[in-house]
């Protein structure tokens, strides 16, 4: 997660990966990270609102279907 937006993995390559609506409405964000996980370069230019999240009973954090 980054900002409030939620990124994935779209090859087995983990450095690149990219909005998670990416399919659903072309967003261009991305984020780019380093061996260790450490992001070096991030595109968070996106088209749409960041999902929105509720926190549950255990403290975790849960996406809200839209
Ligand atoms: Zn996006």
């Amino acid at each position: 997660m980054y900002r409030s937006y939620t990124f994935s993995k779209y090859s087995s390559d983990v450095r690149y990966q990219y909005c998670s609506r990416r399919a659903a409405l072309k967003c261009k964000a991305r984020l780019r990270l380093d061996r260790v996980g450490k992001i070096v370069f991030a595109d968070d230019t996106h088209n749409h609102p960041p999902p929105r999240f509720y926190r549950d009973r255990t403290g975790m954090f849960t996406k809200i279907a839209d």
